[in-house]
């Protein structure tokens, strides 16, 4: 498969894929880092790409094949780790993409983890539950061949859950014959899931919204914060702002956003994945003379807060809105929320960008947390998780902020500088064979 399609300069930045983003981010990067340019030729090609059919046969009968896909950018650290999401815009060149941000996303966490990512391209909400395990089990069986815990460990991404992981890994292990809890993170925790795994990327969001307000020299209690999306990233980012002492101002779901300059209490609206629609209900239920007021999804991204935090899909600060900002900090909660042209535009701006590749990281690090858990066959607790992610975090905080400070880069461009020297240092080591 071709996975080299040049980027076309005419089309709209909003529609730029991942592919042709990860590979910007990663030549301006290089330009900062001492780098074999060998080294960074071969990091903007995937390993391997497969495409895979997926027939499912639906309640009625009859039968539809979906087209899933898996690709593996790097292991020169370890095994390619990352999502599979359901998605009906999933295409080879995204998860290409969304696989190069996690190679990256893992060596600036440190962890012995290559990127990956695949899907299939699915309206997961067009199926049932036992469609759902069916596409799943079939998809498991299709990727059989690369993944395994030594070799590619998928986890949830968008439309995938803990359900999701416990169907493939069920059907990975019945066809190996053995139960291989490895294979997969993100699972249940009755059989091998980690506890905190799925609040873990919210988490991390907040922990570096947190440290962020605190560079800036901000009080948390003063803050003002709206959050794009109510997934489980966004909600969890936002629930620990509050509890933490920020003013949560504004949040969304697909339909729309509700705004109230007082604070909104998150704690008390679902998740999305809790109930979808919940943030709009929340805003339909409101009594007459609240303050409260509904708002458009573009518009909470114009929204003057002190943190604004995009955690729902990808491209929505593009060159299009990126003059209309008008947070102080952004902190990427979604997987690539901002384009190439975007961040020159906040980069000209002074707006700070904290990129998604340190601030969702905390997704990966407990699932590193859940395959040594699996590999030892031995379950820590939430305290535990809870206090390893803080400290991952920390560690890669200070490690990114010292390239900011040192260095004068952006903080999308530190988090690649420390990630690319990693994972380069590796591959000089180790070579090029033959
Ligand atoms: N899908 C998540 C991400 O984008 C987590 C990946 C993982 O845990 O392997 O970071």
């Amino acid at each position: 498969m071709s996975t080299t399609t040049p980027p076309d300069e005419t089309e709209s930045d909003e529609r730029d894929s991942a592919l042709v983003t990860a590979r910007r981010q990663l030549e301006r990067a290089a330009a900062h880092v001492d780098v074999d340019p060998g080294v960074v030729e071969r990091l903007k090609h995937p390993t391997r790409v497969q495409q895979v059919s997926v027939p499912l046969e639906r309640e009625d009968g009859s039968v539809e094949v979906f087209t899933g896909y898996r690709a593996q950018h790097d292991d020169v650290r370890g095994p390619y780790k990352g999502g599979l999401r359901y998605h009906p815009e999933v295409t080879a060149e995204e998860c290409i993409g969304l696989s190069m941000w996690m190679t990256w996303k893992c060596a600036v966490l440190d962890l012995p983890f290559g990127g990956g990512k695949g899907g299939i391209a699915v309206d997961p909400k067009s199926l049932s539950d036992d469609e759902t395990e069916r596409l799943t089990r079939r998809f498991a069986e299709e990727l059989r061949n690369m993944v395994g815990p030594t070799k590619d460990v998928p986890a949830p991404d968008m439309g995938t859950d803990a359900q999701t992981m416990a169907w493939f890994m069920d059907a990975y292990s019945m066809q190996q014959g053995e139960t291989i809890p490895g294979v997969v993170t993100g699972k249940p925790p009755v059989i091998g899931g980690s506890y905190g795994r799925e609040e873990a990327p919210g988490r991390s969001t907040a922990i570096i919204a947190r440290e962020a307000v605190d560079h800036y020299d901000r009080n948390l209690s003063s803050t003002t914060v709206a959050v794009q999306g109510f997934g489980s990233v966004g909600a969890n980012a936002a629930r620990l702002l509050e509890d933490w002492g920020a003013t949560v101002v504004a949040v969304s779901d697909v339909n729309g956003a509700i705004y109230d300059p007082d604070g909104i209490d998150v704690n008390a609206i679902p998740s999305h994945d809790e109930e979808p629609e919940a943030v709009t209900s929340y805003a339909t239920d409101l009594a007459d003379g609240d303050s409260a007021r509904r708002l458009s999804n573009a518009g909470l991204l114009e929204l003057d807060v002190d943190v604004l935090i995009p955690a729902a899909v990808g491209n929505v600060i593009t060159a299009d809105n990126a003059d209309a900002i008008a947070a102080d900090i952004v902190v990427e909660g979604a997987n690539g929320p901002t384009t190439f042209a975007a961040d020159a535009i906040l980069e000209e701006r002074d707006i700070p960008v904290v990129p998604d590749i340190l601030a969702n990281a905390g997704g990966v690090t407990v699932s590193y947390f859940e395959w040594l858990q699996d590999i030892n066959r031995r379950q820590w607790t939430l305290e535990r998780v809870n206090r390893e992610l803080e400290e991952h975090m920390l560690d890669a905080w200070t490690d990114v902020r010292a390239e900011v400070e040192d260095g004068g880069l952006t903080w999308r461009d530190a988090a690649y500088v420390v990630a690319l020297s990693r994972v380069a240092e590796a591959k000089e080591t180790r070579g090029l064979w033959p």
